[in-house]
């Protein structure tokens, strides 16, 4: 897909070459109304014939401006669609990010576990606590549980 400022570049380049031809075109049309009218005096029907051509090639000029115009107007109107276009782009709803889960260690309903036989108790996520084997886990409720029972903390804990 072609971007806006594609699309843009190669307007704007396009409307400078179209200027740039209409302002050949007008200089060459304006040297030859000057040499009509130095040539007026000199014969009256030729005069006649000529100011005819004059009128028509003001005419053409007077369409080619209006043409210019309304290509300046439409490059206007390109430009702001370019405008509201970045402005949907902003207004964008953004990608829901999934909130980080912070392990609070603290929280009412973390549980420590020790091994029956054990002389530590653990975090649930320690390394030592998984290793314990089902039938010999204890789960305490409290730190406070836990150190009643004789079981000291593991450095899991502690951090
Ligand atoms: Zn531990």
């Amino acid at each position: 897909m072609i971007s806006p400022y594609t699309i843009d570049r190669k307007t704007s380049r396009a409307f400078r070459l179209v200027k740039a031809d209409m302002n050949r075109i007008f200089s060459i049309l304006e040297q030859i109304q000057k040499d009509l009218a130095k040539m007026k005096g000199t014969d009256i029907e030729v005069a006649d014939q000529l100011i005819g051509i004059s009128k028509n090639i003001q005419k053409v000029r007077h369409e080619t401006d209006t043409a210019l115009k309304e290509a300046e107007t439409a490059k206007e109107e390109a430009k702001e669609a370019l405008v509201e276009a970045e402005d949907i782009k902003k207004y964008k709803p953004k990608p829901i990010v999934k909130t980080k889960v912070v392990y609070k260690k603290s929280s009412k309903s973390t549980k420590f576990v020790a091994a029956r036989g054990g002389k530590k108790f653990h975090h649930p996520s320690c390394p030592f606590a998984k290793n314990i084997l089902p039938k010999k886990k204890i789960i305490f409720k409290s730190k406070e549980t836990a150190l009643n029972n004789g079981y000291k903390e593991c450095k899991c804990l502690l951090r």
